[in-house]
């Protein structure tokens, strides 16, 4: 088959010619319909933390074209989401919910090959069924709908509850997206790239701040606004000591944007004014099938962030397009054309 391959950091990825997966006892083969580009992929490569010969890709869908001997109630041909979160299901990481820590089961696109590829293998309990009517390609979605719902879950934030959503990357919209499944609102979001902006106000924010224009502690201030949750998804430099800054007394800030930032804590703040702070990495099996019904149902206009298809061949400039992504906002792999 052919594969989008990591080869080093200053090469990235190439496309290549590899063995098609055969799946074990447990594992299903999966021809990939479509992989959704993801800022974590563009990371890796740019930093070079893949192995060499590592084939990257976590959101993806497709269709069932083989079945490991173990395997019972799936089919050949059946459509198809999966999580790429691997999980032993008995250690005490899986149990909370962290299966994404697990320290035996790999995830698929991170340590196990992933899905910029025409096949991927996946455990079956990995799966979950995609109605046969829905447009394939949705299904990729799931993953990261999940990111931004389990952030959301993490913030406690619920109906009627004021949200500011920092950062409008792809984490930042589809977190505006699970806060408006949740009912939480009125939902602020701040970024700088324009396109991006309205991507935010296309899915679901009600207020849009341009941070180039206004910072997000003037807007509170001169709006007379505190959050009850703050989502920070932008790893701009000091958002989150600012995200802090804008809560409201018991209000949580959930860091959700990968950065290698370490930020100092008022400490002080934080007791009298109760504040909470959690991280936000991946997510559970249970919000992973949440998000595919959210998608199944049309409650998440999950379609409006594709800005482009590419080829599996045009996957790896695409992935170094990412680095400097302007309004661009979510690239989908068609490994099939
Ligand atoms: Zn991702
Ligand atoms: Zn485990």
């Amino acid at each position: 088959m052919r594969a989008v391959l990591y080869i080093d950091k200053e090469e990235g990825t190439a496309v290549s010619d590899v063995p098609d997966p055969s799946p074990g006892p447990d594992d299903v083969v999966v021809s990939v319909d479509a992989c959704g580009l993801c800022g974590s992929d563009v990371h890796s490569v740019q930093n070079g933390q893949c192995a060499p010969g590592q084939i990257l890709g976590h959101e993806f869908s497709g269709r069932i074209v083989a079945l490991g001997a173990g395997v019972t109630g799936w089919s050949e041909g059946q459509a198809v989401a999966a999580s790429p979160l691997g999980s032993c299901g008995k250690c005490r990481i899986c149990a909370r919910g962290l299966a994404f820590r697990c320290p035996v089961a790999p995830n698929i696109g991170i340590n196990a090959q992933g899905a910029y590829a025409q096949y991927v293998a996946v455990p079956a309990r990995q799966l979950v069924a995609l109605p046969p009517e829905l447009p394939l390609e949705l299904g990729s979605h799931a993953e990261p709908l999940s990111v931004g719902s389990q952030a959301v879950k993490l913030s406690g934030a619920g109906p009627g509850d004021p949200v500011l959503v920092y950062g409008v990357g792809p984490i930042g919209l589809y977190s505006i997206m699970a806060l408006r499944l949740a009912g939480a609102g009125p939902i602020v979001a701040a970024g700088r790239s324009a396109g991006r902006r309205q991507a935010a106000a296309d899915v679901g924010a009600d207020v849009v701040i341009d941070t180039r224009e206004i910072s997000v502690e003037e807007y509170a201030t001169q709006s007379g606004t505190r959050f009850a949750a703050v989502l920070e998804c932008s790893a701009a430099p000091g958002a989150f000591t600012e995200a802090l800054a804008v809560l409201e007394p018991g209000g949580t800030c959930v860091e959700v944007a990968l950065t290698p930032e370490v930020a100092s804590l008022p400490l002080f703040g934080m007791l009298s004014e109760g504040l909470h702070i959690a991280g936000a990495c991946a997510f559970s099996d249970d919000t992973y099938r949440e998000s595919v019904a959210h998608i199944a149902a049309g409650r998440v206009p999950v379609e409006r962030l594709v800005s482009e298809r590419v080829t599996l061949d045009d996957t790896p400039s695409a992935l170094k397009r990412l680095q400097t992504p302007g309004s661009l906002v979510r690239i989908v792999s068609r490994p099939w054309g």
